[in-house]
Order: C-alpha cells, then structure tokens, then sequence
C-alpha cells in the first residue's frame, strides 16, 4: 500500500492521499500549491527581504534565539508531526529534528556577524599602498530551499537559518512525503514574530519544484537525489541561479587491522541503521582488512541481534522505512546480494511482526563490489561487509564508487586514520566515528563526485546565501593611476616595474 498516491480532484489541483508507514491508516492529504501560489509566495518573499536585509545581525539574531526558544517549548508539537509522517523512533526525531535544529539556530545567530561582516582584504604589491579593498557580504535575495523526506524538519530549517542570517528570505518546498514537517519551520518562524513574508512553504510535488525554480528564486539550495539534483542544475543553469546540491551517498567505512573492534562494529551498527538507514550520510559499505574480518563480523551480529525494531516509537531503536519506494529499493537490494552469493547473517526481510513499512536490521557478508547493495545507494538499515586485503585494498574499493558523500576509518592510530581518510575520494570523512560531518557546524559540507555541488554549513556555507561583492577604495583622495597618453616611456616604465617588482625572488617576496 502507497504512503503517498494521487487522489481524484474536483478541479486542476494536484492531490495526493497520504498514510502513516507505522500503520499504514491515511494521516491527511497533500494538496499542491498552483504555479501562480508559488509565483505570488516568491513575489510576497521578495517584497519582504530588503526591509530584513537592512536589519543588524542583532536584529536578525534577536529572531533566531525566539525561534530556538520555541522550537524547545514545542518539542513535542515538532517530534509528534515528524513521528506521524515517518515512524522514526523519538529519541532520532528528539536528537536528528530537535537538538540539531536548536544547535544550528543558535550557532548561526552567535556567528553570522564574524563570518558574514565586511571583511578587510590586505591588497599585495603596490596597488597595495594606493588602495584598500572591503569584501561585503550582500544577501542574494530570496532562497528556495528544496528538501527530501528523511529529515524533514531539520534539512528544511538548517539552510533557511544560514539564509536568514545572512539577510534572505526563504521559501521552503518540502518533500511531498513529508509535508508537515517541513511546513512546521515556516509556522513556528511566524509563530516566533519573524515578519510576514520572510519564511514560507509551498507545499507540491516535483512539479511544485520545478514551479518554484521557475518563479525566478536569487539561490536555490537543494538536498535530494542525484536523479533530481540534475534537474535542478538544468532549470538553473537555463535562468543562471546560483544553486547548491546536497546529494546522495554510498559511504564506505574501512577498519584497519589495528581498530578497536568493539568501537568499530557499534560505529558500523549506528552508521548503518541510525535513521533506519535513510541518512544520506549512512554508512553502506564496509571493507574490513583480513586479519581481524572475522572478529568484527561476529561483534557486528551481536549488536545487531540486540536491536530493537518497533512501531512503539518509545521501544524501537530501529523505526519504520519512512516510504514504501524506498522500502522497495531495499529488499531489490537484499535479493540482488542474495541472489548472488551473499550471506544474511542477522534480519533479511521484511518484519512479519509489523504491520507497517519495517524492514529488519540486516547483516551482510560476502558482498562483492558489482552487488547493487555495495553499488547504489540503499538507504535501508543494511550493514553489507565485505574482506579486504589490506587497507591499500579498501581505499581502491571506497574510491570505486560514483558518490563522494562521506566515509569513516577505524584504527588506533589516529595520524594514519586521518591520512587514509585523507586517500578517500569523498566531500567528508571521520575517523574512529560515524559520518558526523553534517552535524558539526564549524565544517563546511559537500559531497564531490555525483554526490554534489557547492558547500553547505559552516563560514563556507553561510557565505553561500551571499554575494561576496569586493569594494575597492583608493586611499589617497580621488583619481585613478592614469598613464594617458600612451607613449613608448609609458612601455619602457612598464617594462622597468616589472623588471623592479618581480625581477629578483627578494622583489618577488616583498611586493608578490
Ligand atoms: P528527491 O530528489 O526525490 O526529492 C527531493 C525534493 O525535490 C522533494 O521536495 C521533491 O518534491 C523535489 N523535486 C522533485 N523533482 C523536482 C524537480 N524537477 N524540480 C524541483 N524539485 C523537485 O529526493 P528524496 O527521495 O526526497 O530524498 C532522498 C535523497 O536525498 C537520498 O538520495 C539522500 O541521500 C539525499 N539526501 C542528501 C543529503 C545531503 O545533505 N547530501 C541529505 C539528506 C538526503
């Protein structure tokens, strides 16, 4: 049974019956926003944005702390519209919607002003004595913010705090499998005073998407598939918005043969299934070094074993497929192994003791890299092992893959964790954890290969909803250097410059 179907109309609007996956019963109904909604909502976003713009990060930051305080009274408003639309256990909805969402309301309000202040740029050479240079930090205008379903609350706020902070405003498109959820950033936004205008949703299917790239945003910054992150680039690159694609992923985690193997399999248990396995960065691929093959496997059956798996949100540890493509994807996934070869050490189907979209945590030994499960992305509570020679081998196999989201090592030697990981063709990586990357504020985020473009989070990313607009001042009075009319001395004092500049290394320290 779909989670997410179109429904009959009684007019030209786009409607679509959605259900819960924990119980499959109907939990309301999507109806699409119409392209002139979408198109008067940026018109409503861009009429708001100057008088925001004009504001102090004060000001803007003022918001974003009323914002965090009513996003920790209304915890509970915000982890039962997330848990009704995608069956997660409470404690991911608590850590993965809630905490994240207040971490990075309150980071970007305390920082914005240092990293998106007017910043004095030191000029080399000798038009370094003549002119001074100011980098500022211009909003870009309104931001479309297109987001997917595995994250709903959180993928919708986070780029729509850096937005804001940086003196947009922001219209969010949220997944059609979960609406609400993302809908719930803009109300809690008006609920927090933010002026009218400023944050809205445009609820939609793909269509909704592409109304809304059409309509004409300043920036649009996407997370969502590679399939329609490519979309994405051709509408923009058609209308030349800039645009950021946070995309999906197929991490490899490598153990060497000095990890701390306990560590290692409850890094490759949470990693695997943490979000029931739809985290973009989620671990899918593990190539563990010989000598010690065995002894993680059987630590990472026994984590495993242990996991509970619940449609009581308070007693599972592993939750619902959030919807039933992708629970489809996974079980292709699993008999494509199976089928070839691999062996189910732990779980390996659906759960028949459930009613709604559950698939079992699994364990996967002897995959080989031509499995889908070790080739496209999975996005199921798989663990898929595989042995490897040496950690020369891993590294092969990691960068043997078409994505570059994230990675993770596993040894006692964190020097040498960092320089493998340093070797993984990747946009991040962690050593001795799980992919933390999209969490930790300070880092920017991106995945290389298929798996994006551009940078998210972090100075990097918060610079991106800005146009970094270079002012140069001449420093003494009025005037440009002029050298009209051209004569040959004009040549000859050219000529002599370069030669007094750049002539020796000595020159070419002081004035390059
Ligand atoms: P999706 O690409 O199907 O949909 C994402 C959003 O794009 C939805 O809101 C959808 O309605 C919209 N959309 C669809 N077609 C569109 C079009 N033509 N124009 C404009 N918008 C359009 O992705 P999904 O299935 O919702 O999300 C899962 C994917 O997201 C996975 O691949 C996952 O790895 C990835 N993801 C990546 C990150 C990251 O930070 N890199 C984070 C979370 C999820």
């Amino acid at each position: 049974m779909a989670i997410y179907e179109p429904i009959e109309s009684p007019d030209q609007t786009r409607r679509y019956a959605l259900r819960s996956p924990v119980t499959l019963d109907p939990i309301g109904e999507l109806e699409c926003a119409s392209t002139e909604e979408v198109q008067a909502t940026i018109a409503r976003a861009r009429a708001a944005q100057p008088a925001w713009a004009a504001k102090s990060f004060e000001e803007r930051a003022e918001h974003m702390h009323r914002m965090a305080d009513l996003v920790i009274a209304e915890q509970e408003r915000i982890v039962e519209t997330v848990l009704r639309e995608t069956g997660k256990p409470r404690a991911e909805a608590l850590s993965m919607e809630v905490y994240a969402s207040v971490d990075a309301l309150v980071f970007y309000a305390k920082r914005a002003a240092k990293f998106l202040g007017t910043e004095r740029r030191r000029l080399h050479g000798v038009l370094g004595l003549l002119k001074k240079a100011r980098i500022v930090y211009k909003p870009r205008g309104v931001v479309a913010v297109i987001t997917p379903w595995n994250g709903p609350f959180v993928l919708s706020l986070n780029p729509t705090v850096q937005a804001l902070m940086a003196g947009n405003a922001v219209v969010i498109k949220p997944s059609e499998v979960t609406p609400y959820s993302g809908a719930l950033v803009a109300e809690l936004f008006r609920e927090a005073g933010l002026p009218d205008g400023l944050v809205q949703t445009v609820l939609g299917d793909g269509r909704t998407g592409s109304d809304l790239i059409a309509a004409g945003p300043d920036k649009v910054s996407f997370t969502g598939s590679v399939a329609t992150g490519r979309k994405i680039a051709v509408a923009c690159g058609e209308r030349l918005i800039p645009y950021t694609l946070e995309l999906g992923g197929k991490d490899a985690m490598i153990v060497c043969r000095d990890a701390d193997l306990d560590a290692a399999a409850k890094g490759a248990v949470i990693g695997s299934c943490m979000n029931t396995g739809q985290y973009c960065c989620g671990t899918e691929r593990i190539y563990v070094v010989e000598e010690v093959y065995d002894a993680f496997v059987a630590k990472v059956v026994e984590e495993v074993r242990k996991l509970r798996q619940s449609d009581d949100v308070d007693q599972a540890d592993v939750g619902a497929t959030f919807w039933d493509r992708q629970l489809t994807i996974i079980e292709d996934h699993v008999a494509d192994a199976v089928a070839s070869g691999a062996r189910v050490e732990a779980g390996g189907g659906r759960n028949p003791d459930l009613k709604g979209l559950y698939f079992q945590p699994t364990v996967l030994t002897g995959v080989t890299q031509d499995m889908k499960v070790m080739r496209d992305e999975t996005f199921g509570p798989i663990v898929s092992i595989m042995k490897v020679k040496d950690e020369d081998e891993a590294i092969l196999l990691a960068n043997d893959s078409p994505y570059g989201l994230n990675g993770n090592v596993w040894t006692r030697d964190a020097a040498r964790g960092t320089s493998l990981a340093s070797r993984i063709e990747t946009g991040a990586a962690s050593v001795n954890d799980m992919a933390l990357s999209y969490g930790v504020n300070e880092v920017p985020f991106g995945g290389v290969k298929d798996s994006g473009i551009g940078m998210v989070n972090g100075p990097e990313g918060i610079r991106g909803y800005c146009h970094a607009m270079p002012i140069i001042v001449h420093r003494f009075g009025s005037g440009p250097v002029s050298f009209y009319p051209y004569t040959a001395k004009t040549v000859s004092d050219m000529q002599q410059a370069m030669k007094l500049f750049w002539g020796s290394r000595l020159m070419r320290r002081l004035f390059g």
